[in-house]
């Protein structure tokens, strides 16, 4: 199984200073890293990225629209993403689902639309603080995923890699541990392997995100049921990102 890590750029960045990010993450990658090496930028650069993409680098979108084509003004399909040269789709990100109203039932659409046009799917799930201080953690995350998820074929679970983004993570500087990552992965894990199987659960990539850089990712990535990260503010520095995805090499 292939570790996963991929940079999620958020709206950050003009076209110019993305181009060089992407430029300077590529000279510092050999073409021997055995992990996925994926980029998320802004959607209006998507084609030329996936284009101008060399090496090891996929190109994946933030988002795609619950729908096929059609009047739906300012969305763009799954199946245009795909006609571009972008392999990836983020789907589920905690702050689409709270700043931009993607419910449970709009992340399932989503991701069905992505599947249906042969994209590869980072689906990200996460509990806020106030359900981590409750102690449901665990009730939300498999929640989250049994919506998203029911009703998949195994073969399909392996175009999907799991995101576990504590929100409470995300943003603040505040990593879930070592432990409490190893823990929730563990728990997707066995989760999968009764609502699929046991061989399709093992397959799975189950990567973290939440504040992750150079300095706690060789602890993150040590854990067992860790496969990889999605990182967001230390993937707009491309020592930052360079340095992450080495510590996954070496895990
Ligand atoms: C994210 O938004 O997916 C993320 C993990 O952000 P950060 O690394 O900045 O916490």
């Amino acid at each position: 199984m292939k570790n996963v890590i991929a940079g999620n750029w958020k709206s950050n960045k003009l076209m110019a200073e993305a181009l060089r990010l992407m430029k300077e993450i590529e000279s510092g990658l050999t073409s021997e890293i055995s992990a996925e090496v994926i980029i998320a930028p802004p959607a209006p650069y998507l084609s030329a990225f996936a284009s101008e993409a060399k090496g090891v680098l996929q190109i994946a979108s933030q988002q795609c629209s619950a729908t096929g084509s059609g009047a739906f003004t300012g969305e763009f399909t799954a199946a245009m993403l795909g006609s571009c040269g972008v392999k990836w789709v983020i789907i589920g990100h905690s702050e689409r689902r709270e700043g931009y109203g993607e419910t449970d039932n709009v992340i399932r659409k989503k991701l069905r639309a992505a599947l249906d046009s042969g994209l590869q799917v980072l689906l990200c799930c996460g509990e806020p603080l106030e359900v981590r201080e409750s102690e449901t953690h665990f009730d939300w995350v498999q929640n989250q995923l049994m919506h998203a998820l029911s009703g998949l074929s195994n073969s399909a679970l392996e175009s999907i890699v799991i995101a576990y983004e504590p929100i409470w993570a995300i943003g603040t500087g505040k990593t879930a541990s070592a432990g409490q990552a190893q823990e929730m992965h563990a728990f997707i894990r066995n989760w999968l392997s009764i609502c699929f199987d046991r061989s399709t659960a093992r397959g799975c990539r189950i990567i973290y995100g939440g504040s992750c850089k150079p300095s706690n990712a060789d602890d993150l990535f040590a854990q067992p049921d860790v496969n990889g990260g999605l990182i967001g503010g230390a993937s707009l520095n491309a020592a930052d990102f360079i340095a992450i995805v080495t510590a996954l090499e070496n895990r």
